[in-house]
């Protein structure tokens, strides 16, 4: 059998189109040819199942494997492979129907990553990096023979009688000159690394020796030999296309380490499980950080059905959660859009909902089930909950029960919890409440005394994102201001209720303060008479706020 043909199409020659298109992105045929394997061998994977196909599955590795000499990349499976009918219908038509397409839709398209897929153009992306493809295939279906399809990137192939005696299908590329980076061992392997780590049928990539026991020595010691076997450069079950119940602590920690070997060890995770409105599947990580510069941003992968996509996932998930760690996989997520079209998109919005929620139910539950422990991440998570209040309304409304306040004696409260502790103890002469803060317990530590003897309690925000989160707690709620401790404040404090009993009377209070002040002779110096027990300091004195600092600019500005 032999046939040549030509492939109707509007265009003489699309592959110096999609050379220039895709132009920064080469690495990516590798995946697209993988990728196809895995989908050819899951194909046969599910007919043989479904009773269709009826032979031996056999070995169902793909291998991909290269001869630096004859400058050749080669790509293997015992998938479904193609009858010359099919090879016509799948390799020619579709695909050039795709990229006619794809040209048309996308002449201004410059992330060819997200494109190249969808377009049914994964195979001709091998054109990339090749000057002539040789596919080389034998069909799964009974009494198939073997074809074979030749195609030098122009519009013409050749399909002719193929030598494949097993079933599935061999993709070979020949490197062009400019492309021969792609016939390195240590290159391919990075490739490989990066898009196929997580594939669901086993890729071979050349052989590597392991040691196994040989018996003992004469002294009794184990002996080990040297054995060669496949080196299988991917993971094809990762944990997050398991269920939950069947993972311990153990493999979600290990399956963090195995994506981020250097960094410490997560606080919590979250399992994400969907499949209806969409499909999602993924963990994601609360990493350990104290502060936000320490936050490495873009550390989720993102996956489509266990095939690495990108490592940018800023549309899909919220800003807020861009902190996390982990991986997503869905293949709903539209890969060959543009950036303002994936954010209007119905089920990105639905996922970006789906995962704010999710985390929303994970801190509430940690929260419910052991405040303690919660408290004692909570100097790890506050940034994270607090960021996540300021910037999404949705979670603000979860989190606002289960965020909390620490004082400056380190106790922790509830929105609710502090409204109960201070809302009617500390309030200023308009009825307002009054939450005070110190944002340098250090530094303020004479102003927070001074209130604590008004017996009023401080918090502590001495966070960077805390001056955005106060203003956010201004604005939700009710009456209630925030301020930072200082002299002026202090000084406007209306004192709660005196239980104690005072050792001055009324009067004699009176009349200490009045003789303070006639000794100070300041009318710039406030004199509060306290003193109700001998620890405490009878009596404080101090300055305007504003006094204080025009005296501190006289002393630095004046020059004495
Ligand atoms: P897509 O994978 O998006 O369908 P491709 O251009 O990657 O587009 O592949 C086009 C078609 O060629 C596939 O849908 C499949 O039918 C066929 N094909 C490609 N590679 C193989 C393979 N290794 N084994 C069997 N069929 C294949
Ligand atoms: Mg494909």
């Amino acid at each position: 059998m032999q046939e040549k043909g030509n492939i109707s199409i509007h265009t003489e020659n699309i592959f110096p189109i999609i050379k220039k298109f895709l132009y920064s992105d080469h690495e990516i045929f590798l995946r697209e040819l993988v990728s196809n394997a895995v989908d050819a061998t899951q194909k046969v994977k599910r007919l043989s199942s479904l009773g269709e196909f009826k032979g031996e599955l056999g070995d169902l590795m793909v291998e991909v494997s290269f001869d630096k000499e004859k400058k050749t990349l080669t790509i293997s499976d015992h998938g479904i492979g193609m009858t010359a009918e099919e090879i016509k219908k799948y390799i020619n038509q579709v695909a050039f129907s795709g990229a006619t397409e794809f040209m048309e839709k996308f002449k201004e398209a410059k992330d060819a990553n997200e494109i190249i897929g969808k377009f049914g153009l994964g195979f001709y992306s091998a054109f990339m990096v090749a000057h002539k493809v040789e596919l080389n295939t034998l069909s799964y279906q009974e009494g198939a023979q073997p074809a074979r399809w030749t195609c030098d990137g122009s519009t013409e192939f050749e399909i002719t009688d193929g030598d494949r005696t097993t079933r599935g299908t061999d993709i070979i590329l020949h490197i062009n000159e400019d492309s021969e980076e792609f016939l390195d061992e240590h290159k391919l392997r990075g490739i490989l690394d990066k898009y196929c780590r997580f594939l669901p049928v086993p890729i071979k990539f050349g052989t590597k020796t392991e040691r196994e026991p040989d018996g003992e020595d004469e002294e009794g010691k184990p002996k080990y030999k040297e054995i060669t076997v496949d080196d299988i450069i991917n993971n094809t079950t990762p944990i997050w296309t398991k269920s939950p119940s069947e993972l311990t602590d153990e493999d979600y920690l290990n399956f963090y380490r195995e994506l981020y070997p250097m960094s410490e060890e997560p606080l919590f995770w979250i399992h994400l499980n969907v499949d209806y409105p969409f499909n999602l599947t993924g963990v994601l990580y609360f990493p350990k950080v104290k502060n936000e510069f320490e936050i490495q941003r873009n550390k989720i992968k993102l996956f489509s059905r266990q095939v690495f996509i990108t490592d940018e996932v800023k549309d899909i998930v919220p800003e807020f959660l861009m902190l996390l760690h982990g991986v997503i996989d869905s293949p709903d997520i539209p890969l060959n859009v543009s950036r303002s079209f994936l954010q209007a998109d119905g089920n990105v919005k639905k996922i970006n909902n789906y995962i704010t929620k999710k985390v929303g139910d994970k801190l509430s539950e940690l929260f419910k089930a052991d405040r303690k422990a919660y408290e004692e991440k909570w100097p790890d998570i506050g940034l994270f909950v607090k960021y996540g209040m300021i910037t999404e309304e949705k979670f603000h409304d979860k989190a606002k029960d289960f965020v909390l306040l620490p004082n400056v004696k380190k106790e922790y409260f509830t929105l609710n919890e502090y409204k109960d502790k201070v809302g009617e103890l500390q309030t200023d002469k308009d009825g307002n409440v009054i939450y005070l803060y110190s944002n340098d317990a250090a530094k303020q530590h004479t102003f927070i005394a001074a209130a604590e003897r008004k017996d009023y309690d401080v918090l502590e925000m001495n966070h960077p994102i805390d001056t955005h989160f106060i203003a956010q707690l201004e604005q939700k709620l009710e009456k209630t201001q925030l301020k930072r401790v200082d002299a002026d404040i202090i000084d406007n404090l209306i004192p709660k209720e005196i239980t104690v009993e005072s050792v001055l009377s009324e009067d004699q209070s009176k009349e200490v303060k009045e003789l303070f002040e006639k000794a100070i002779n300041k009318t710039t110096m406030n004199v509060d008479v306290i003193g109700l027990n001998p620890e405490e300091l009878p009596v404080t004195v101090t300055m305007d706020e504003f006094m204080r600092r025009m005296k501190d600019m006289a002393k630095t500005g004046g020059g004495g």
